[in-house]
């Protein structure tokens, strides 16, 4: 896809194009969401930021293990206190869970009050009616609605984006009255569309941080070293998180992990791992290996769902839960086996009722029922999945 102008200009070292950035509708409508953003307070205070930091300082040293979880995709209609509250009490339930299995802390983060830009393989598809319309990119870009009226990306939702996010993360505070900061959600995305990251960059006291969210990460698709999103996130001083897939060698892994943690510091930087069960026993050492041996420090966490995709005959996404527990084993057995921490696990799960995820065996022929088939993006674990993956990681501990 083309890449707009305006994203490359805060960095001195990204020399790459900007990868999955949408082709925004109007130039003009865009510059002026980015100074609306830029006008506006901050999503998340340094201080939240810090205390998150603190927490992942602890999985770094061995202490505790990451809960990360959420939506593939965050809807719009979906930023609101009870849908929040759910989802929440899911991630604390799973926590709970984490601890008691494991007897370390767990550091509950969920993919929220932002996940709302998605990266996607092909820019266009077939439109039910016959031709082509462009992909759906999240709900700050585009609607999922497949008709071309829903598809154009129009710059006027990162606005809505951070009005959305803005409820979520009041909804997420709620919940920390009476809990220890320890024990608190914290809110993390992909930093994906820079046109909503570098405007909502602030400078705190301790340096330039990224106020849309605590932790953000960013993802497989665009984690090119000399690219603008690694840039954006090597810029910022909260946590940041990487995606890691099985097109990574062991020195680009080395090389991603002086560039976003320079200063060495345990816990600023997570690598997550999701090179599908079929190839993780193949890569994963070496890359483990290569890291701790020359890289800076990382905390490893595992995420089962992404290398373990299929299209079903009616083309619709499904992911095996075997496979997904399959890789989470193996995970866990990799890093110990190396004597490293197997930081913990990232998740797209939902307490929603729905069956996106199958157990049935390999290859599908029937799709999962439509009516619990509720995705905008790719297939979540139900709450029950969700269980069966964090017992397997608990487990294995
Ligand atoms: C995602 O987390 O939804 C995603 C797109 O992941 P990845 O970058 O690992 O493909
Ligand atoms: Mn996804």
């Amino acid at each position: 896809m083309k890449t707009t102008t305006t994203t490359t200009t805060t960095t001195t070292r990204a020399t790459g194009a900007a990868a999955q950035q949408p082709e925004w509708s109007d130039p003009e409508a865009l510059e002026e969401v980015r100074r609306e953003l830029r006008s506006r307070p901050p999503l998340v205070t340094e201080e939240e930021c810090a205390t998150l930091a603190e927490s992942l300082e602890r999985v770094a040293r061995g202490e505790a293990f990451v809960l990360q979880g959420g939506d593939c995709a965050e809807r719009f209609r979906e930023a609101n206190a009870e849908e929040t509250g759910r989802k929440v009490d899911q991630l604390h339930s799973l926590s709970g869970r984490l601890r008691a299995g494991s007897g370390a802390g767990v550091v509950a983060i969920g993919r929220m009050a932002g996940q709302y830009g998605k990266p996607r393989s092909e820019s266009w598809e077939s439109a039910p009616g016959g031709g082509v319309i462009p992909t759906y990119r999240g709900d700050a870009v585009n609607g999922p609605a497949a008709e071309p009226g829903a598809r154009f990306a129009d710059p006027t939702r990162l606005l809505r984006a951070y009005d959305c996010a803005g409820r979520v993360l009041a909804a997420v505070r709620a919940s920390w009255e009476g809990r220890e900061a320890a024990e608190r959600v914290h809110v993390s995305h992909e930093a994906l569309l820079l046109d909503y990251e570098y405007p909502l960059a602030r400078d705190g006291a301790t340096g330039r941080y990224a106020s849309s969210a605590h932790s953000v990460w960013i993802g497989d698709r665009t984690r090119s070293v000399d690219g603008p999103h690694v840039a954006f996130a090597s810029s910022v001083a909260n946590p940041v998180g990487v995606k890691i897939g099985p097109s990574i060698g062991p020195a680009e892994a080395v090389h991603l992990s002086t560039l976003l943690n320079p200063g060495a510091i345990p816990g600023h930087l997570t690598f997550i791992v999701r090179m599908g069960s079929a190839r993780i026993r193949r890569l994963l050492p070496e890359l483990v290996g290569e890291v701790a041996r020359r890289g800076t420090p990382v905390v490893w966490v595992c995420d089962p769902m992404h290398g373990n995709t299929m299209r079903m005959g009616t083309g619709v996404k499904t992911r095996p839960m075997e496979a997904i527990l399959e890789e989470t084993t193996a995970f866990v057995r990799i890093l110990r086996s190396l004597r490293e921490h197997p930081g913990g696990l990232h998740l797209e799960m939902t307490p929603q009722d729905v069956t996106e995820c199958v157990s049935a065996p390999r290859p599908f022929s029937a799709p999962p029922p439509l009516s619990r088939y509720r995705t905008a993006c790719d297939p979540r674990l139900n709450a029950e999945q969700a269980c069966e993956v964090v017992e397997r990681f608990a487990g294995m501990l």
